[in-house]
């Protein structure tokens, strides 16, 4: 077991994947590393091998990811479930149906997932919009989409985690306001620094140092992706314990802003209690 760390270390967005990945493996990987808390985050359906038809389908990928986190939970790790509809799906279910009920799949899928909110399973909500070029309508039908997200999140007060275009997404404090949101609940997924939302900032990000010393709100995230098919595509489950070890040994972090990053704006952001186990 490597030294503790003087603070709780949270890995904003994680994905653990028992079927096609190391699952628990993974798990114990961040904890030894000094991982004390973690936001789970569903996988798209694809990753189950399910093709989606209707909002009900999704049961068994938010299912599959609350069995995932009572398995992590058993380890003595703080778990989150993040559940919610990949904003890549839409394309996918454009190809074998018309976009109209591409996008009742989609927001049928949130309610799912809202359900679980609302009865405590889960604590936030994912969804977005493509991060890579799409039709107008396409993108159309993907904003509606995240309003309807925005919206349920507004409804179960809660947060909403966004995977989105590369930059700041400036339109998305006004859609969340206008739902009746705060912005302050919208969590940039992979953000850069400049984004008005609440950025979640890949571990190894350069711009980390300096913004921890601004006193900037934000968190770290891996996006791991437990997907043995895939490993050189991603960092491991170990970077966010990694690279806050890292950062502090250096100086480059104070303990102050590693409690900041990894207790305070996670609980602030999601209403959720972040401590030392
Ligand atoms: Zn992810």
């Amino acid at each position: 077991m490597t030294r503790p760390l003087p603070t709780p270390v949270t890995d904003d967005h994680i994905h653990i994947d028992p079927v096609n990945g190391r699952g628990l493996e993974a798990a114990k990987e961040f904890q030894r590393a000094g991982g004390t808390h973690l936001f789970l985050v569903s996988k798209p359906s694809w990753s189950f091998g399910i093709a989606p038809a209707k909002g009900g389908d999704f049961v068994p990928v938010f299912e599959g990811t609350l069995s995932i986190a009572r398995g992590i939970r058993e380890m003595g790790i703080g778990v989150f479930p993040v559940l919610g509809v990949h904003p890549a799906e839409i394309t996918r279910l454009a190809e074998v149906m018309d976009l109209a009920r591409a996008e009742r799949v989609m927001t049928e899928g949130l309610d799912v997932a809202a359900g679980y909110i609302a009865r405590g399973e889960a604590i936030a909500l994912k969804s977005g919009r493509p991060h890579y070029e799409v039709p107008p309508e396409v993108l159309a039908a993907s904003n509606r989409v995240l309003r309807h997200a925005l919206v349920l999140a507004r409804e179960n007060n809660c947060a909403v985690q966004i995977h989105a275009e590369g930059g700041p997404c400036a339109d998305v404090p006004g859609m969340a306001r206008e739902a009746g949101l705060a912005p302050g609940r919208v969590v940039k997924h992979f953000a850069t620094p400049g984004t008005p939302l609440v950025p979640s900032l890949i571990a190894r990000h350069e711009a980390i140092p300096a913004l921890a010393r601004e006193g900037r709100p934000f968190m770290m995230e891996s996006d791991y992706m437990d997907e043995n098919s895939r490993p050189g595509s991603v960092i491991g489950p170990k970077s966010v314990p990694r690279f806050t070890r890292r950062l502090l040994e250096a100086g480059e972090l104070s303990e102050e802003a590693a409690y900041r990053v990894h207790a305070e704006t996670p609980s602030r952001t999601y209403g959720v209690e972040i401590h030392l186990p």
